[in-house]
């Protein structure tokens, strides 16, 4: 079974400073606040390499990797 995954985003914890859309720009666009929209595609590859580094930079720990189990 593969196993993929998706960004989420705690909204409540996010303070919009959308650092994780300059690291992540594959999947996170800001709204006009500055806060962040999630592409929920899954990512992988260099993608999900771009994502890791997204999550371990969020001053507030609001965004995480979500597993996604599949056939
Ligand atoms: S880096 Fe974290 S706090 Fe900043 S906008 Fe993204 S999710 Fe919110």
């Amino acid at each position: 079974m593969a196993v993929s995954f998706r960004i989420r985003v705690d909204m409540i914890a996010c303070d919009g400073r959308g650092l994780c859309a300059d690291l992540l720009p594959e999947r996170i666009r800001l709204d006009d606040w500055g806060y962040p929209m999630i592409d929920p595609t899954s990512v992988s590859g260099v993608v999900l390499d771009h994502a890791r580094r997204a999550v371990a930079a969020c001053p507030v720990l609001a965004l995480k990797l979500e597993a996604v189990r599949g056939s």
